[in-house]
């Protein structure tokens, strides 16, 4: 199963690709996770993209198709992926198509995820991850431990650099500039489903699984 999250920061893509991920056993494609290990790292890619990913902006477009297209020819992506982030602008997803052709893959399912911006900035100014296991945190609905000390895998939870008042703003500006215009863009082309993501994460889940179920293979189904 090929499919693409899309919706602003903030809205649960990760999390909800992360349930689809272990459930269907296939890799999660998080652009923004590559990116801030690739930044951790201090790689050639990492160094380019830092100073973007600061500032909200978006890395440019090369650099991402080119950090996808090696993604996606490893061998774990065979059966499927999720990309979480991924296409971000219509070079993007132009790129994607481009790349699909080359790999002759079947159309992707387009799944969005829509939250109402006050929320989106209450979760992501709320937000906390494991920086070993990637467990999620938040201030508001599941606060982690006063020592920031991960209750799964003993790791240290840590907040993005991201995730303050004026780069949210800055990010969400750009979401609706440069991403959003990409639903009408693949709205023509692919299965879009919509979900609402203003509900509790099992329930979105749960609606998630039910809108996509018709398009996963018989043979998966059983993992549902
Ligand atoms: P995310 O974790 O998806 O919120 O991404 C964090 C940051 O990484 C974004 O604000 C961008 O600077 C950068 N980024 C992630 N994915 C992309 C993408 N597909 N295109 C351009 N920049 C990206």
């Amino acid at each position: 199963m090929y499919l693409i999250l899309f919706g602003a920061p903030g809205v649960g893509k990760g999390t909800q690709a992360k349930r689809i991920s272990q459930q269907l056993s296939i890799p999660q494609i998080s652009t923004g996770d590559i990116l801030r290990e690739a930044v951790r790292q201090g790689t050639g890619l990492g160094k380019r993209a830092e100073n973007f990913m600061k500032k909200g902006q978006l890395v440019p477009d090369h650099l991402i198709l080119e950090m996808i297209k090696e993604r996606i020819s490893q061998s774990d992506c065979d059966h499927g992926f999720i990309l979480d982030g991924f296409p971000r602008t219509i070079p993007q997803a132009q790129g994607l198509t481009k790349l699909m052709k080359t790999m002759v893959l079947p159309p992707f399912i387009l799944v969005e995820i829509t939250v109402p911006d006050e929320i989106i900035i209450k979760r992501l100014s709320g937000r906390k991850t494991c920086s070993q296991c990637g467990a999620d945190y938040n201030d508001h609905t599941h606060p982690a431990p006063a020592d920031n000390i991960c209750t799964i895998c003993g790791g240290k939870i840590t907040r993005r650099s991201d995730d303050n008042p004026e780069t949210i703003k800055k990010r969400l500006q750009v979401y609706r500039e440069q991403t959003a215009p990409l639903k009408h863009f693949y709205e023509e082309q692919h299965q879009f489903i919509s979900i609402d993501g203003n509900k509790h994460i099992d329930e979105v889940y749960k609606n998630l699984i039910e809108q996509i179920k018709p398009y996963i293979k018989h043979a998966d189904i059983h993992a549902l």
